[in-house]
């Protein structure tokens, strides 16, 4: 994919000299440096960034520039790329089921904090990981909503089983702490509170003073119009009910946000190859390229389309159905795409808040897929 080196004033510029016939994702540093910069100052603990959500290098190291230290890793490749780029970074192999031989790639690239979420995965972690300043995170979940969607249907143990993890973590002599997912895209701050307010109980039940408290991922990116992240208003809560619940026994805290971090900070443009009958758009991108998972969570309507001389067709917005470049009849955005009455072939589709889990989800099925990457000083069209 590589980063051309030229550095366009803005994704219209490009367009409109370049007249791209793949998508094209526009990268801006300051976006990605003053999310950062967002969560340093704001969050009340330690910040860590989820690298699955978008492993490029170009984000990896602007969060390194603004001050990042901590990377939430969830493979091997992870682990590698962040040793490579910022080798002195903690690195959290917080992806609660791993084979034998990914622990022990893990051990060897000194890793000290690891999540668990069930007796047999714990039982593999005391065997293969020296205790020494080494952390064991016990994930649990709880039936909370407010999510985009819920995380707790894969990972997470309940109340009862969390308390008995706990236990044996510290027993074994290892740091013990508590780590939760509220779910990705998750727009309501109360989720936090419930989730806080448990660990608290959680711990509690164990008789254990836990040393870290790890509120996940799951703060939201700018997905919809007029719905911005409330991000210092989720800090604060977070903040609240931190001492609330623990009193004297709170513990550090430590965020590991991917979608938030990544996400505003790209701009996909998508070429329109047919408006076919009036009906049907077609774009050379969809749901098997980087518009993946916009057929999980649903479409983003912060979108905007121009002519291929960089031209804002501002017909009046008509609902249509949308496919994506492949055979595949799936290969559809979901349900009705707000574009206007005036889009033509060859026009270009704006969709903004596409940095998180769009590059790595692109699969290339059919021969498509091939995305340019390009950094702009502004995302402004
Ligand atoms: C995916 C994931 C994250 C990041 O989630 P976002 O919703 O992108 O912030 C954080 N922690 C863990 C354990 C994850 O699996």
């Amino acid at each position: 994919m590589g980063l051309s080196k030229t550095i366009w004033t803005n994704p219209t510029e490009y367009l409109r000299n370049q007249q791209p016939e793949n998508p094209v994702l526009f990268f801006a540093p300051q976006a990605v440096q003053a999310v950062a910069r967002k969560f340093l100052d704001g969050f009340p603990g330690l910040v860590t960034y989820a690298v699955k959500s978008n492993p490029g290098e170009e984000v990896i190291e602007n969060l390194i520039a603004a001050g990042v230290k901590g990377f939430d890793c969830a493979s091997p490749f992870e682990i590698d790329l962040i040793r490579r780029l910022a080798p002195d970074a903690a690195i959290h192999y917080n992806n609660p089921v791993r084979s034998r031989s990914e622990i022990a790639h893990a051990v060897a690239r000194n890793v000290k904090s690891y999540s668990v979420d069930s007796h047999s995965e714990l039982a593999k972690l005391i065997e293969m990981v020296p205790v020494e300043n080494c952390e064991i995170s016990v994930r649990f979940k709880l039936p909370v909503a407010g999510a985009a969607y819920n995380f707790g249907a894969k990972f997470g143990a309940t109340e009862d089983v969390a308390v008995e993890l706990l236990k044996t973590v510290a027993a074994a002599g290892y740091i013990a702490s508590i780590t939760f997912h509220p779910g990705t895209q998750c727009t309501d701050p109360a989720a936090w509170a419930s989730y806080i307010r448990e660990a608290a109980v959680i711990a509690q039940r164990a008789g254990v003073k836990i040393a870290r408290l790890n509120v996940g991922g799951g703060f939201p990116n700018h997905r919809a119009v007029g719905v911005e992240p409330q991000l210092e208003a989720t800090f604060a809560t977070i903040d609240r009910v931190a001492t609330e619940a623990f009193g004297a026994e709170r513990p550090l805290l430590i965020c590991e946000p991917g979608r938030a971090m990544c996400g505003d900070a790209f701009t996909l443009a998508a070429r329109v190859k047919a408006v076919r009958d009036d009906m049907h758009v077609f774009l050379n991108d969809g749901v098997y390229g980087s518009l993946f998972e916009l057929g999980q969570i649903g479409i983003i309507d912060r979108i905007a389309v121009i002519s291929p001389e960089g031209v804002r067709r501002t017909g009046a917005i008509l609902p249509r159905i949308c496919f994506g470049p492949t055979c595949d009849s799936v290969d559809r955005l979901p349900g009705d795409v707000p574009f206007p009455a005036d889009i033509a072939e060859g026009d270009f589709v704006i969709v903004h808040g596409m940095g998180a889990y769009s590059t790595v989800t692109n699969s290339r099925f059919n021969g498509f897929g091939e995305l340019g990457m390009v950094t702009v000083l502004s995302q402004k069209l």
